[in-house]
Parts: structure tokens; sequence; C-alpha cells
């Protein structure tokens, strides 16, 4: 059976008792893993991808992790951080429509860049150097993993770092979403940083709220009506929210 590529399939939003079911599978997996799993339990039924979840690169994930975060909670994320010079409280907006609808990364998939030829990594390479705490040493593992070819140029095996800035701006350029950068100037002491948006962790966390929030709302009904867990999972947002009105009353 031919797989279906992922720019012709439209993620589905689970329902309430299904939602629950992600998040209680998730809650003891790997942050790379949970990513994974809300874009797999996403697919239309019967949709099959023409590779593993888990070997797409990572640009391609970040476009469907966006495509999840909007079928939940809508294109517009807000957030913030903290300047790194002053403290002060960094607000950020992302829109996850537009990182949706960014361009898949070349069928390619395979940077050139000094003398030697790279793939794009995977969530799967990133699970396998997560275990490294030294950032260096992991940029290192990730790139001797997407290694087809050795440069050939005589620089000897070991890259430098200069070598390893060159070949992720190769990658970047080829996969640009693979690493979504935030850019920020504090408006209290002028001070400049960039920041990463880790799609995977933000969307879990979201996953996180909801599914507690929707445990709660159960938790006021059941104790209220001695409804069952799946009759008020299975109302609409509204009526649920109506019955809450009326218990709190
Ligand atoms: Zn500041």
């Amino acid at each position: 059976m031919a797989g279906l590529n992922m720019t012709d399939v439209d993620l589905v939003a689970l329902g309430n008792a299904e939602f629950l079911e992600l998040w209680e599978h998730g809650y003891r997996l790997h942050p790379l893993d949970r990513a994974l799993l809300a874009i797999r339990t996403s697919l239309p039924p019967g949709a099959t991808t023409d590779e593993p979840v888990a070997d797409w690169p990572l640009g391609r994930r970040n476009r469907a992790l966006a495509q999840v975060r909007m079928l939940y909670f809508g294109p517009r994320l807000e957030g913030w951080t903290v300047c790194p010079q002053c403290g002060e409280k960094l607000e950020f907006e992302v829109d996850c429509a537009a990182i949706a609808a960014t361009p898949l990364p070349e069928m390619e998939r395979r940077v050139s860049a000094r003398g030697g030829v790279y793939r794009l990594p995977t969530s799967r390479d990133l699970a396998l150097v997560a275990g490294e705490a030294d950032a260096e040493r992991a940029a290192l593992q990730l790139l001797e993993r997407c290694t087809l070819e050795r440069n050939m140029t005589g620089e000897g095996d070991s890259l430098t770092p200069a070598a390893i800035d060159e070949i992720a701006a190769r990658m970047a350029e080829a996969d640009p979403i693979a690493e979504i950068t935030l850019g920020f100037e504090c408006p209290v002491c002028s001070r400049a940083s960039q920041e990463v948006l880790d799609l995977a962790v933000f969307l879990w966390s979201e996953i996180e709220s909801r599914a507690r929030r929707l445990l709660s709302e159960v938790h006021a009904l059941a104790a209220a009506y001695g409804w069952t867990e799946a009759a008020i999972l299975g109302m609409s947002e509204l009526r649920r929210a109506t019955y809450l009105r009326m218990v709190e009353a």
C-alpha cells in the first residue's frame, strides 16, 4: 500500500476521551516521544505515513506539531521568557499557522559542507543523543549519526567547532523550522538575546493543562449529578460549561 505523504493529510482532533488517553500514555514518556505520540494519534483513521514519524526531519515534525497545536488551541501561541541580563519578563507570540504552512524540507534531505555529505537530523537521532549532557559532544554525536560521506579534504576525523557550525548552518537552510529561534530585545536593559522554542515541550504543557481541566470538570459534574466520566466527556464544550456554571452558582 502506498503511504500517504503528510502534505496530503490533514490531522484530526481527538475526542475528549481519546485526548485524555493521549495524555495518560504520554505522561511517563520523554518529551521527544510525547511529540511523536501526539502526531501519530492525530493522523486520520487508517492513514499511514511514508515513513515512521520518528524518521521525519525535525522541520516536518515541527510542522505537524504546529498543526496539532492548532487543532486544540488555535494558531496564536503566546509565552514568555526572562531577560538573561536583568530578569525582565519578555513575552512572545508565535503564529502556528505560519509554521504549519512552511514547505516541507527538500526531498533530497541532504546537505553538503566541508567536503562531506550529511542528512537532516530526525527525532530518532535526537533521542539517541539525548543522554549526552555536554552540548558540544551531543552536537558532534548528532553529526556523526547524520554523516553519509566523510570529508575527503584531509581535515582528519575530528570536526572543528567552525566546521560543525558551518554544517549546522547548511542544515538550517535546508530545513528552516527544524529549530524555531526567537529573538528578543529587552525593553529595560536593551540586551539582545535568542531562545529556541521547543514546540514539543510547549505543546505538551498545553496538553497537560487541558487534560487536567477536563478531569476537574468531570470531577465537579460527576460529584454533583452522578454522571459517568464517558457521559460528561461526550458532552459539547458548551453544555459542560453551562452545567458547571449551575453547579458553581
Ligand atoms: Zn533586560
